[in-house]
This record gives structure tokens, C-alpha cells and sequence, in this order.
């Protein structure tokens, strides 16, 4: 059988794959098994954070899995602990964390706070959670629920849990809260929802609104943070303190790992929550490493000047080629071009690919770019020499 067969025999059909067979990644470039090289805009969904085969990964990796790769959460993990620390420290937040395994459980850990808060903070029970349109919170049954997105929440896997709410826009949220309401689940940029950024001064105002009325704000920063938006947290950006901040996509550099960081940190007790894997010493070593190489780069200046660099470079191709796009939108190095209708963009991503550069779709008609936070300005250059010449054949 070819590999694509052998997939599509014995992997269950949840995705429209490309088949095309990477073997090796260097930065961000890779390599498939004829020896062509590809820039890699999409760095596995915002997961490659520090690009592939980053050596200060690699070594702290190599150096624990010689040593344990997991216990139990029944010891103490001192990586898991470190990590804790790091995070609550580079976030400038006076928070503790549990760690999961991926962003949809860091979320359902959120969920779980919030349901707990709201029951044991109040004389009649709050267990309400808004959300927004457009927003995207998981493949769980709860978090697909969470999900503002009613092509999510088909009847193939009703009932769904209750409790959750969508509004549009956060101008929305206020009219939306009653008595049972105990928190508010937003992202700060609306990633699988098109790459929108809110307004910062709407977002404080909500924080400040929330905080006056014993309100939860949980900033769901699964795709935002981890320097993805410029700082530490997209959280840090907008200068607000939620309550509770879930992470995951690029924390473990491509090692699965999700976090849920709260300043409410007497919620949970013993029993209340767990889990198997999560916060192992091989994610929580991974996580470390991450962390190191990007608090450096931010550090140094470098994050800002990337940053800056390809949204020059994104601003540039929206202004040369207004027939294809109606805008550029993002934040930091989640950025997107809004293309003026679906089967353009799902051209301009096909067009892509044959040009050997990796980008992403996203809602509302967006072509994402979600590069590696360690990109250079060389592979950033070829990256948009390829994006053209896609462009060009359209
Ligand atoms: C990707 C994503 C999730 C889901 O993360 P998984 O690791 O796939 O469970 C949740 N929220 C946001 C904002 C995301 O971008």
C-alpha cells in the first residue's frame, strides 16, 4: 500500500489531508521524502513554536528521556513545577496551574473552576458561561458546546451539557448576564474564527465591568499565548488580569501539553480534578525548553523585529493585491489576510502548497499565517517570494 492508502485505510476520515510525506524539519523549512523543501507559515497550528528541530529542545528532551518520562501526578514532577513557576512568572501573574494534555482539556479545566466557583461562592448556584460568535474552544462535547459556531453543534452528537450562550460581540455580553451567570469565555484574538483581534479598550472595560459584578473572565489563550501575539500572554497585550487563562497549542513546542492558570487557587481540592498524562516530565521538560529560547527572544528584541517584519511584508501583499484581499488582520505573529470569498482563498492555500509554502485557512474567508516564533528574516523573504508566485497564478 502507498502511505496514502495505508491512511485512508486504517485512519479514521476527520480531516482533509494533503499526502504530501514531510520527513524532516530544520527551522522553518521542511523537507518531504523527495528532498523538496517547504516554508512552513503554519508551524503545525501555532504548535512549532520555536521552530523544527530547535537544539534546546531537542538536548532538554534527548537528556530527559534517558532519565523518566512519567511518573504520575500521585509524585511531585519538579519540571512540572518549574514550568508552573515560569509561566506565572513570564505572565507577571499571581496565579497557580494544573496542566492537561491539549487546549479543549485546559478549557474544560476552566469550565470546571468556574462551575465549582460559581457553587461554592454564592448562595444560589451560578453555572452560565457566555461566549461569543465566531469563537472556537474545543472538540470535547463540552467544549464543542463552548464553541460559538452553530455548525458545531450538529445533533449527530446532542444533547450537548447546558449553560452556554453565544452573543456577537462583546458590546452583547453585558444584556446577556442574569443571576446564573458565573463567567464570560473569550478569546482576545479570534483565532479558528478568522484571526480577529478585539479592541483593547473593550476588553478592559469588559475585564473592569465583570470584576465589579463577581464575574469570571476566562481568557482562553490556547492559540495566543506563548509569545504568539508579541508578549508572554495576548492577556499581557491588553493588560488585563482574568481570572483564569487556559494555554496549550505552542507551551510544548510540538510535545502535547495544556495549561489552566488561575489566581482562584484555593478552588480546587484534592479529587476535584486530574489527569493521567498531563504535566509529565516529558511535556513539562518540553515546556521549559519553549519558554527559555522565547523569553530570550523577547528579550533581545528579536520577537518584536520578526513580528514587525512580516506584518510589513503581509501589509504589502494586501496593498498589491486588492483584488484578492479585502483586508490584513491579526496580532503579533498570528496574522491573517481576508480573502474576498471561500473558493479564492481555498485557491490561494492549493496554489500555495504547489509553490512549497505552508499557509492556513480560518473562518470568515482568511488565509492564516501562523509562522514559528524563531523564524528568520531570510526564511520569511523566500516564504513571500513563494506567497506571490502563487498569487501570480491565480
Ligand atoms: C486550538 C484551540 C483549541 C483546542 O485545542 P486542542 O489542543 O485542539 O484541544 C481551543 N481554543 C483555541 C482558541 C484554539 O485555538
Amino acid at each position: 500500500m502507498t502511505l496514502e492508502e495505508l491512511d485512508k485505510a486504517y485512519v479514521l476520515h476527520t480531516y482533509n489531508r494533503n499526502y504530501t510525506n514531510f520527513v524532516k524539519g530544520e527551522g522553518s523549512t521542511l523537507f518531504d521524502e523527495n528532498g523538496n523543501d517547504y516554508i512552513d507559515f503554519a508551524s503545525g497550528i501555532a504548535v512549532n513554536s520555536v521552530g523544527h528541530n530547535n537544539p534546546v529542545l531537542v538536548t532538554a528532551l534527548q537528556n530527559q528521556v534517558e532519565k523518566i518520562i512519567h511518573i504520575s501526578n500521585l509524585q511531585v514532577i519538579e519540571p512540572q513545577a518549574k514550568l508552573a513557576e515560569q509561566i506565572c512568572k513570564l505572565s507577571r501573574y499571581d496565579g497557580a496551574i494544573f496542566f492537561a494534555n491539549s487546549g479543549a482539556e485546559a478549557n474544560e479545566g476552566a469550565i470546571k473552576i468556574a462551575r465549582k466557583y460559581g457553587e461554592t461562592k454564592f448562595d444560589k448556584k451560578r453555572y452560565k458561561v457566555i461566549t461569543l460568535e465566531h469563537s472556537f474552544h474545543g472538540r470535547t462535547i463540552t467544549t464543542v458546546k463552548a464553541t460559538g459556531q452553530e455548525s458545531f453543534h450538529t445533533p449527530n452528537f446532542s444533547p450537548y451539557p447546558d449553560g452556554f450562550s453565544y452573543v456577537n460581540g462583546l458590546e452583547n455580553v453585558y444584556a446577556n448576564i442574569d443571576d446564573e451567570t458565573v463567567a464570560v469565555l473569550i478569546e482576545l484574538v479570534q483565532g479558528e474564527g478568522g484571526v480577529q483581534p478585539f479592541e483593547k479598550a473593550e476588553i478592559q472595560a469588559l475585564a473592569k465591568y465583570l470584576k465589579a459584578h463577581d464575574i469570571l473572565l476566562i481568557v482562553d489563550e490556547v492559540q495566543t499565548g506563548i509569545y504568539r501575539t508579541g508578549k508572554m500572554l495576548a492577556s499581557n497585550v491588553y493588560e488585563i488580569e482574568p481570572d483564569i487563562i487556559t494555554m496549550a497549542k505552542g507551551l510544548g513546542g510540538g510535545v502535547p501539553i495544556g495549561a489552566v492558570m488561575t489566581k482562584h487557587k484555593d478552588i480546587f481540592l484534592p479529587g476535584d480534578h486530574g489527569s493521567t498524562f498531563g504535566g509529565n516530565y516529558l511535556s513539562t521538560t518540553a515546556g521549559l525548553a519553549v519558554l527559555e529560547v522565547l523569553s530570550a527572544l523577547d528579550d533581545g528584541g528579536q520577537l518584536t523585529e520578526t513580528l514587525a517584519y512580516f506584518t510589513v511584508k503581509l501589509q504589502e501583499i494586501a496593498k498589491k493585491y486588492p483584488n484578492l484581499f479585502d483586508a490584513e488582520v491579526g496580532l503579533g505573529l498570528m496574522r491573517g489576510l481576508r480573502v474576498k470569498d471561500n473558493d479564492t482563498m481555498k485557491s490561494i492555500i492549493a496554489k500555495s502548497m504547489e509553490n512549497k509554502l505552508i499557509v492556513l485557512s480560518a473562518g470568515r474567508n482568511t488565509v492564516r499565517f501562523l509562522p514559528a516564533l524563531t523564524i528568520t528574516i531570510a526564511e520569511i523573504d523566500e516564504g513571500f517570494t513563494r506567497f506571490e508566485k502563487a498569487l501570480n497564478s491565480i
